[in-house]
């Protein structure tokens, strides 16, 4: 029996794990958390049995407490609520599957406790990969990734030498707005963002897709999962979603992942590795697709791809900056009280305004967090 902890149980990435076990007789889970939403939590609770559920609201974590009272259950609440989910004692493997830079604590707090990371939280990497990586390695921790690029680059990986590595190819769908004009973007709305053509995920990586922040955040987190330099990372738009992503050998050779635009391959392989496991659902039919197409990232436009090499190429407290100002311009983005394009605008003038720190310390991290919201706050 495997038991797994999943933090952000209630979102995209914790359901389709959910899916996941309840397909496997052999995986259990023994923590869950989410932020505020009681109704799918409970429910979530009476089916899987956890030990340790959290929100971290903590009014709505009273809320469960009283409605799963009949239960034997431990509910806690706050940063603290997603620490104690993260170091559950008979959990094995942490999927990481909340949004945003709060999965930091919870996830140093998992490698330290000696747990395998299933890794979806890509701002935690984004942020504090250099804190991250050294210390899995410590403490003799593998960080799976989650994410589908990530996933397929370490599938085509196997069985490799690192030092035969040229490059890292990562393709990208180009998402709603990838031939609209600087013009044209003006006028898109909350909605438009929200229409991916190809995944179906929450909905601030779903903007972030939109942007291509996601891709640059990707970037970043290839960088930190698998050692390399920012040159050796290209970028792709391979509009059908169906190559994962790609690595280009020194003689030239290239190994694709290819699947369907479906998380639960990804998850899957994470959750069993280095074991592939029966996973039903639709299979490619090459003849029906006809052909898969490549274009250039349109990067001039849609400009997440440029900040974030340059962000990941500056380094130090750069990369904090350009994910906390993107988390704070999307949250305003969704509650629409900026445009599209502002998103970009408080990004750039966030990233203008830093004094980088060197190899900041998760303190340094969190600060420069704070100062960002702070100063899009006070625009
Ligand atoms: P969702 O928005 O669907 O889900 C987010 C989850 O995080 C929910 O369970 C939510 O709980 C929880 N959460 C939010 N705030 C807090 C908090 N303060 N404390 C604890 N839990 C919290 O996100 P996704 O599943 O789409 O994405 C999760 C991560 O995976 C992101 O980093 C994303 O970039 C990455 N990812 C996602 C992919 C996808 O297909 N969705 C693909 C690749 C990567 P509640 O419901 O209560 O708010
Ligand atoms: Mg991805």
């Amino acid at each position: 029996m495997k038991f797994i902890s999943i933090i952000g149980s209630t979102g995209s990435i914790g359901t389709q794990t959910l899916e996941l076990v309840r397909a496997n007789e052999d995986l259990a889970v023994t923590a869950l958390a989410a932020g505020s939403n009681v109704t799918l939590l409970e429910q979530q609770i009476r089916e899987f049995h956890p030990r340790i559920a959290v929100l971290y609201d903590r009014q709505s974590a009273d809320e469960l407490r009283l409605r799963v009272s009949d239960l034997d259950v431990k509910v806690f609440s706050g940063p603290e609520g997603l620490v104690e989910a993260a170091v559950e004692p008979s959990c094995s493997l942490v999927v990481t599957a909340v949004v945003g830079m709060i999965g930091i604590r919870p996830t140093i707090a998992a490698i330290q406790a000696k747990k395998d990371i299933a890794l979806a939280n890509k701002e935690t990497l984004v942020t504090a990969g250099h804190l991250i990586m050294p210390m899995a390695e410590q403490y003799g921790v593998s960080i799976l990734p989650v994410d589908s690029e990530h996933s397929a680059i370490f599938q085509c990986l196997q069985g490799e030498d690192a030092k035969e590595v040229d490059s890292l190819i990562i393709t990208a769908s180009g998402g709603p707005f990838r031939k609209k004009t600087q013009k044209e973007l003006t006028a898109v709305t909350l909605e438009d963002a929200l229409k991916h053509p190809n995944w179906s995920m929450g909905k601030k990586i779903t903007i972030d897709s939109a942007t291509l922040v996601n891709k640059g955040l990707e970037v970043i987190e290839a960088r930190w999962l698998f050692g390399v330099d920012f040159e050796q990372i290209k970028v792709v738009v391979q509009p059908q979603s169906i190559i994962h992503s790609m690595v280009q050998f020194k003689d030239g050779g290239v190994k694709a992942q290819l699947g369907t635009p479906d998380m639960k391959l990804p998850i899957q392989y994470a959750l069993f590795y280095p074991e592939r496991r029966f996973l039903p659902g639709e299979r490619l039919d090459f003849a029906a697709l006809g052909s898969i197409s490549f274009e250039e990232p349109p990067t001039d436009v849609l400009k997440g791809l440029s900040f974030a090499y340059d962000a990941g190429r500056t380094g130090g407290s750069m990369p904090t900056v350009l994910n906390a100002a993107n988390e704070k311009a999307v949250a305003l983005f969704l509650q629409e009280e900026i445009s599209f394009l502002e998103i970009y605008q408080l990004i750039e003038d966030a990233m203008n305004a830093h004094h980088v720190i060197e190899n900041p310390s998760l303190e340094e991290v969190l600060e420069t967090e704070q100062w960002v919201y702070e100063f899009i706050e006070s625009r």
